[in-house]
C-alpha cells in the first residue's frame, strides 16, 4: 500500500511517543475552573454572566465577539465567583470567568448517554447551527471556529474533506489514543461534515507509525458504512499533519502563497475537531472536554497520561493529579517540542485547544549559537520552499519589504529550519517574529481598501 507524503522539506525528528499505551483517563473536577474568553481564533468572547450567578455544565456563559469567534459553555456546574482578566499560558492578561465547582449538573438538552447516534442530519444549516452554537473550533492548533470553516464562500466548493490523524509532533498521543478509543464517533463526525459540504469524499489520513489507529478506523469505516470515506496512510515525517502538506500528499495540489486550503477544494480537519462536531450535532453536546497527553522525556512511564479534561482546569491542578512537576524537568511546554509553547504560568486555564503538559530534561535544552556556515540545510528542510537563513538576515536589517517579496507569512512555524542548524541558530525565534511584523503590515494595507 502506496504511503502518502508531500513534496519538499521535511524532517524525522524521533517518534519520543512514550504515552502511547496508556487509556484515556478520566480527570476529576477541582473545586474551581477558569474558562477563558479567548479560546479560538479571532474576536473574544463576551462573557453574558456575572458573579453569583448559578451555572450548569453546557450552559452559555459567553458570546461570539464577532464574526470570526466562538461560543463559550460552562464546563461545569456551580457558581460564578468573578468575571476578570486572568494571566493566560504565556503570561497575558486574559479576561476569564472563575466558576467554583458544585456538582456536576449539565444544561437541559444534552444528550449524555453513550448510544451512538448514527444518522445524520439532513439540514445543513442544522448542522451547521448546532457546530456554531456549541462552541466548536478547530483542535489541531489554530483553533478556527469550525462553523465558519465548514462554510465556504459563494464561488468555493469543497471536492476533498481531509481529516488529520498525522500527529506528527514528538510525543503527543492524544489523537491516537481517540482513534483507538472514541473511533466510530470519529468517523460519524466527519460523515457530518460530509454532508455540510455537500456529499464530499473524505480522507483519513494517519501516519504509518499507528497500526493500531489505521485498523481501527478502516474496521469502523467499513462498518458504518458511509459512502466516500476512506483512510489513506501517511509516511511518518514531520510536519506531516500540516494543512498545505496534508492537501499536498493527499490531493496533489498546491496552495498558492498567502491562499487558503478551499481555494484548491481541500477543508482540512483534526480528528479531535471531528470527535467535537458528533458531539455538538448529534448528542448537542458543547465543547467543554477534551484530551490531552502528560508526557516528556523526564517522566518514567506509568507517569505518562492522557487525560480527559474539562476546559478551564488549571494547568497546575492536571499536573498535582499527574503527579506533580518531575525532577529534572527545564522546560514545561504546551503542545509538541516542535511546534508547542513554553509554559510561563502553570497556573493558568486549559483551553479549548489543550493538547499537553511537556516536561523536557536539561538534555533538550538548546546548545549555543554558532555562526552560519551556509549549508543550506535550513532551506532544504523548510516544508513551505523559504530560505531561513535568509529571512533571519532581513529580519536583521529589519527590511520588511524584502520580508515579505520572500514570503515570509507563508512560514507556518513547523521548527524544521531550526531543528535542522548545525549552527543552533534561533531561526524560528527570528522567523516567527518577523512574520508577526510582515502580517500586521499586510493587516493593515488590507484594511485600508
Ligand atoms: S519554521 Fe518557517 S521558515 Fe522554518 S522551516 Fe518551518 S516554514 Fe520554513
Ligand atoms: S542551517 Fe544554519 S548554518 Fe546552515 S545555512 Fe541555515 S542558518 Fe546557516
Amino acid at each position: 500500500m502506496a504511503k502518502l507524503t508531500f513534496s519538499i522539506g521535511g524532517i524525522h525528528p524521533a517518534d519520543s511517543k512514550l504515552a502511547r499505551d496508556r487509556k484515556i483517563e478520566v480527570l476529576p473536577l477541582p473545586p474551581k475552573v477558569y474558562v477563558s474568553m479567548f479560546q479560538h481564533l479571532g474576536a473574544q468572547a463576551k462573557p453574558i454572566v456575572a458573579p453569583g450567578d448559578k451555572v450548569k455544565a453546557g450552559q452559555i456563559i459567553a458570546e461570539p465577539g464577532g464574526f470570526i469567534s466562538a461560543y463559550v459553555h460552562s464546563p461545569v456546574s456551580g457558581t460564578v465567583k468573578s468575571v476578570a482578566p486572568r494571566k493566560d499560558l504565556a503570561g497575558y492578561n486574559v479576561m476569564h470567568v472563575e466558576i467554583d465547582v458544585e456538582g456536576d449538573e449539565w444544561a437541559e438538552g444534552i444528550d449524555l448517554s453513550p448510544e451512538l447516534v448514527t444518522a445524520i442530519p439532513e439540514d445543513r444549516e442544522f448542522i451547521l447551527d448546532r457546530i456554531k452554537m456549541n462552541g466548536v473550533v478547530g483542535l489541531g492548533g489554530a483553533t478556527f471556529p469550525t462553523h465558519v470553516k465548514l462554510n465556504p464562500p459563494p464561488g468555493k466548493k469543497a471536492d476533498c474533506l481531509i481529516l488529520n490523524g498525522a500527529e506528527c509532533e514528538p510525543y503527543l498521543t492524544s489523537d491516537f489514543r481517540i482513534l483507538l478509543e472514541r473511533t466510530d464517533e470519529i468517523v460519524v463526525g466527519a460523515a457530518v461534515m460530509q454532508k455540510v459540504l455537500g456529499d464530499c469524499p473524505c480522507v483519513i489520513g494517519i501516519e504509518e507509525n499507528k497500526p493500531e489507529a489505521i485498523a481501527a478506523v478502516r474496521a469502523s469505516v467499513a462498518r458504518l458504512a458511509y459512502p466516500g470515506i476512506r483512510v489513506e496512510v501517511l509516511k511518518k515525517r514531520y510536519p506531516q499533519g500540516g494543512e498545505k502538506q496534508l492537501i499536498d500528499a493527499v490531493m496533489h495540489r498546491q496552495v498558492r502563497s498567502g491562499g487558503l486550503p478551499i481555494d484548491v477544494g481541500a477543508v482540512v480537519q483534526n480528528v479531535a475537531t471531528s470527535l467535537a462536531v458528533y458531539e455538538a450535532v448529534q448528542k448537542n453536546k458543547p465543547l467543554v472536554t477534551n484530551t490531552l497527553t502528560v508526557t516528556g522525556d523526564c517522566l518514567p512511564v506509568e507517569r505518562q497520561h492522557n487525560y480527559l479534561f474539562r476546559i478551564g482546569m488549571p494547568l497546575s491542578y492536571i499536573a498535582e493529579q499527574a503527579g506533580g512537576v518531575p525532577e529534572g524537568a527545564v522546560k514545561m511546554v504546551s503542545g509538541g517540542p516542535m511546534m508547542g509553547k513554553a509554559i510561563a504560568n502553570l497556573d493558568a486555564a486549559t483551553v479549548k485547544g489543550s493538547s499537553s503538559i511537556l516536561y523536557l530534561s536539561d538534555a533538550t535544552r538548546r546548545k549555543p549559537e554558532g555562526p552560519c556556515i551556509r549549508c543550506g540545510r535550513c532551506a532544504d528542510a523548510c516544508p513551505m520552499g523559504l530560505e531561513p537563513f535568509l529571512l533571519r538576515k532581513l529580519y536583521a536589517a529589519g527590511d520588511a519589504v524584502a520580508l515579505e517579496k520572500n514570503a515570509v507569512h507563508d512560514c507556518i512555524e513547523c521548527g524544521c529550519c531550526l531543528y535542522s542548524c548545525p549552527a543552533n541558530i534561533p531561526l524560528l525565534d527570528n522567523i516567527r517574529l518577523a512574520k508577526a511584523q510582515v502580517m500586521g503590515i499586510i493587516r493593515a494595507r488590507n484594511a485600508k481598501k
